[in-house]
């Protein structure tokens, strides 16, 4: 390929954070900067956003190649050979390779010769750093919930992931009635005050499932991960009511108008929340703490439609059995089942990959299971052995099948996340939960 001179490169930043880039990326920048070893960063159509000053020594201007970044940009991170550009020889990419990192948002880069696994300390330590300002960054400092920005950055892959699930998203907006009468009545800090406390009384009543969002002064925006209008609706007015019922303590009454939305056909973020604006001026019109519902969205036509195998089975307290062990064990089998889904559900060749570490996690922890039963001497230890062997059986039988593409993968998902993971758990594992609590 050649490289014309018009495409040359989306110009990478180096120690100054510009147009492109965040407000985060001031602080990133710092940390990115003073790493010994040359860093970049690429977007995740592997764009450069930022080379750091080794890496500037070393290649000069230098890009990372976006050809042949497919396979990395699509995977969870490790080694890769990839290619640099700098000028003056912008046609002769400069062989290089690089130890990614996927955060948030980006990809970090550590670049080398060679393989890069000596610094991978050092390159924990920078994720570590980063991840925190992303995190930072992504916060409003007032009530913790996330911020706009973050919401902007989110928001197009969370509807990529809607579509291609066909799971339904939905927003709910509210926004503080007569919030202004409470500032100049009690002060800015009691105003503060309120707007931290209605964070906490909301977010006590959302699931794992949904975000919560400080959209603009008193407005906040909660997303819906899964759930159509009808749902959302149910959650406005849920959440309406306990933001009425709750005592704010010396400002009086406070309440919300509330709207809700579910994403409808290809529609752009910004119509979506036109409709939502629209829905929160009739709750207000309507005479506030109301609530108002776009009654339309693309769970009208889904519903019909047979599911995805699964999307995230969600772990429980009520799964705890007492034994510290067994609890951690059960729950990363709930984080790796769900990464296994992510994977299946982001295509490519990683899921194979997240469904080997999954059953190797399964088949530790079932030993472990069945050594700790044996200890106690559990009634049924024998019962449960081969139940795990059943399981064990089946799954490697499926996985065998889909590696060879003579069985769909989404099917052997299904049988491990439901089947292994959550069924076997809620059911079998719970008649043994009684005897460890006992002995806790
Ligand atoms: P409505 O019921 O029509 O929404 O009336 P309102 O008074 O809530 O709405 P309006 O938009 O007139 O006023 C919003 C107020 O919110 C004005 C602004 O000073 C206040 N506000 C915005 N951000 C903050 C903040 O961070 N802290 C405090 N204390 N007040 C804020
Ligand atoms: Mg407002
Ligand atoms: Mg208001």
């Amino acid at each position: 390929m050649t490289y014309a001179s018009n495409e040359v490169i989306e110009k990478p930043l180096h120690a100054t954070a510009g147009a492109g880039v965040n407000a985060v990326d001031t602080a990133v920048l710092a940390a990115l900067q003073e790493f010994p070893a040359p860093v970049a960063v690429v977007d995740r159509h592997g764009a450069t956003l930022l080379v750091n000053a080794a890496l500037a020594r070393r290649y000069g201007a230098a890009v990372v190649d976006r050809e042949g970044l497919a396979p990395m940009l699509r995977g969870a991170g490790g080694q890769y050979d990839i290619k640099m550009r700098a000028p003056p020889r912008l046609n002769e990419p400069i062989d290089a390779h690089a130890l990614a990192v996927p955060l948030q948002n980006w990809f970090l880069l550590l670049l080398g010769d060679s393989d890069a696994s000596p610094l991978v300390n050092e390159v924990a330590q920078l994720r570590e750093r980063v991840e925190r300002l992303e995190r930072v960054a992504a916060t409003d400092h007032l009530t913790g919930a996330w911020n706009r920005a973050h919401f902007d950055r989110v928001i197009s892959a969370e509807l990529a992931r809607s579509h291609a699930c066909r799971q339904p998203l939905s927003l709910v907006l509210l926004d503080l009635d007569h919030f202004k009468r409470i500032n100049d009545t009690h002060g800015h800090d009691a105003g503060d005050r309120v707007l931290r406390e209605l964070v906490a009384v909301i977010t006590s009543q959302l699931r794992g499932s949904d975000t919560l969002f400080r959209w603009g002064g008193e407005e906040f925006a909660v997303l819906l991960g899964g759930v159509g209008y009808r749902g959302a609706e149910r959650v406005a007015q849920k959440l309406r009511a306990v933001v009425e019922m709750h005592d704010f303590g010396g400002v009086g009454r406070v309440t919300v108008s509330v709207s809700a939305a579910e994403h409808v056909g290809e529609e752009s973020p910004w119509s979506w929340f036109q409709r939502l604006d629209c829905s929160l001026y009739a709750a207000k019109r309507l005479g506030r703490n109301q609530v108002v519902v776009d009654r339309r969205g693309n769970s009208d036509c889904w519903a019909d439609e047979s599911p995805m195998p699964s999307l995230h089975i969600e772990w429980k307290e009520a799964y705890e059995c007492g034994d510290a062990t067994i609890d951690e064990q059960h729950r990363e089998l709930f984080v790796r089942a769900n990464a296994l889904i992510d994977a299946m559900v982001a295509g490519g060749d990683g899921a194979l990959a997240s469904l080997d570490a999954l059953l190797g996690h399964i088949s530790q922890h079932f030993a472990d299971e069945e050594a700790l039963l044996a200890r106690m001497n559990y009634d049924h230890y024998e019962e449960h052995k081969r139940a795990h062997e059943a399981l064990l059986k089946r799954s490697g039988w499926l996985r065998d099948r889909a590696a060879v593409g003579e069985a769909n993968l989404g099917a052997v998902v299904e049988f491990i996340a439901q089947d292994v993971v959550a069924r076997h758990l809620m059911t079998a594992d719970r008649a043994f939960f009684p005897l460890l609590r006992g002995a806790a």
